[in-house]
């Protein structure tokens, strides 16, 4: 029998490689639910290939979408609306798997909502993770749901770390002969920029990323390496690990997508063209494989793989989000706020792009932090921390 899909945000990168792995396996995966926030005309093309049986959409947009299913003769599909829509249709009962690919805060609730359900979540929004933390990983632990890692770094490291290593007590400490987990990073397209030219690039160069084709707001902070900082405390969480134990390498060819290390010596590498369809056909499939259109490795014509130790100075994000880990309770949750905050200012060219990191540091130090005790109060930190952010960049340059 087929596993139903749901998936939040189908209309960006991921939600779109991962319609391509289903078209592939017909047979074994079907369209349940699709959600999208804007591009009402995309989602009726996907609609009209994938049949699914409920879309989400902001209320704002449902006479649009109406017009346009009726224009292209599509029926039978229901419409929910906004976050309790998200919700509705990430716990739903005939859903088995939710693919969480929402980019930012917006894709928390929801992406909770489905890993309390117990369902397989396929975890590609890390913000809901780096926002939730432990109350996540303590929601899939009581639901027995499996959240699997689909940004690239995780999934790697997920295929390297030893069978069973989930079942271990979650105390920070590295289990079953783990020694160190080394988390690879592309340097982003301003890797060799001086803290001067840094000053003055542009929205449009710091969305091209030279390795990866991704929605905007992730490829400004794989551009700020907030991107890293953000993973390094997804690996955290995910893999119960303390930061002390993970080490970030520059490593700009993106063939080596993480490894884990043991005390043996050996070290472990996954490896692979750079296309997320990899790491999300590994999600959807895990234990099993399926065939994806990514080409094996051709290691007679690879180039050689370089790797080196990040530049915190010019790239403060990263050093930022380690300290936000090791503060630990709300300050990533805060550390999130105000960078997409600041991502969306210096996306809106009110803020250069080194600035970024400013509003990030000064939010940093204007919110309280403390105990992230409930989802309640980390949503009202959250709040805060924007409101707060939105001040710092409103005063920038003034
Ligand atoms: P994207 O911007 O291309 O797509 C985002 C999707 O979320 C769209 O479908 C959009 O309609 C929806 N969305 C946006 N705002 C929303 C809101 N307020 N409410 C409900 N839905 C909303 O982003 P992406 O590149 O596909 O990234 C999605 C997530 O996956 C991000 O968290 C990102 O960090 C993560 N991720 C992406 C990649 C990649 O290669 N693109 C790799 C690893 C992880
Ligand atoms: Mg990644």
């Amino acid at each position: 029998m087929s596993q139903s899909v749901c998936i939040l945000g189908v209309t960006g990168s991921i939600g779109q490689s991962t319609l391509k792995i289903l078209q592939q396996h017909p047979e074994q995966y079907a369209v349940f639910a699709v959600t999208a926030h804007s591009r009402m005309l995309e989602l009726v093309e996907i609609c009209k290939q994938y049949h699914p049986k409920i879309v989400v959409v902001p209320v704002g947009k449902v006479e649009e979408l109406q017009q346009y299913f009726k224009q292209h003769q599509l029926t039978n599909i229901e419409i929910l609306t906004d976050e309790a829509g998200l919700i509705a249709v990430a716990e739903h009962r005939d859903v088995d798997i939710v693919m969480a690919a929402i980019v930012g805060a917006a894709g928390l609730l929801p992406t909770l909502a489905a890993v309390k359900a117990g369902k397989r979540v396929l975890l590609a929004n890390k913000e809901a993770l780096v926002m939730s933390g432990d109350l996540m990983m303590q929601a899939a632990h009581d639901s027995h749901a499996e959240l699997l890692p689909v940004d690239s770094e995780h999934n790697a490291i997920f295929q390297c770390l030893p069978e069973g290593y989930f079942q271990n007590e979650r105390n920070g400490q590295p289990k079953q002969g783990v020694s160190r987990i080394l988390l690879t990073a592309s340097g982003g397209p301003f890797l060799n920029h001086s803290l001067q030219q840094l000053k003055t690039v542009t929205v449009a160069q710091a969305c091209k990323h030279p390795k990866w084709s991704m929605g905007q707001k992730i490829s400004v902070d794989s551009a700020t390496l907030m991107n890293k900082g953000l993973e390094l405390i997804e690996a955290c969480h995910l893999f119960a690990i303390s930061e002390q134990f993970i080490t970030v390498v520059v490593h700009p060819q993106s063939i080596i997508h993480s490894m884990v290390q043991y005390v043996d010596g050996s070290t472990l590498a996954q490896m692979g063209n750079p296309d997320m369809c990899t790491p999300i056909a590994h999600a959807l499939a895990w234990p099993k494989r399926i065939k994806t259109h990514v080409p094996a490795l051709d290691l007679f014509v690879m180039q050689q793989l370089d790797f080196q130790e990040p530049d915190t100075t010019r790239f403060p994000a990263l050093k930022l989000a380690r300290q936000a880990m090791q503060s630990g309770g709300l300050a990533p949750t805060i550390l999130n706020a105000a960078n997409e905050i600041a991502v969306a200012a210096f996306l809106n060219n009110r803020i250069g792009f080194t600035e970024i990191s400013q509003v990030v540091e000064h939010t940093l130090n204007q919110v309280e932090t403390g105990a992230a005790e409930s989802i309640e109060l980390i949503l009202q930190v959250d709040q805060l921390a924007r409101s707060t952010a939105e001040k710092i960049v409103m005063n920038h340059g003034s």
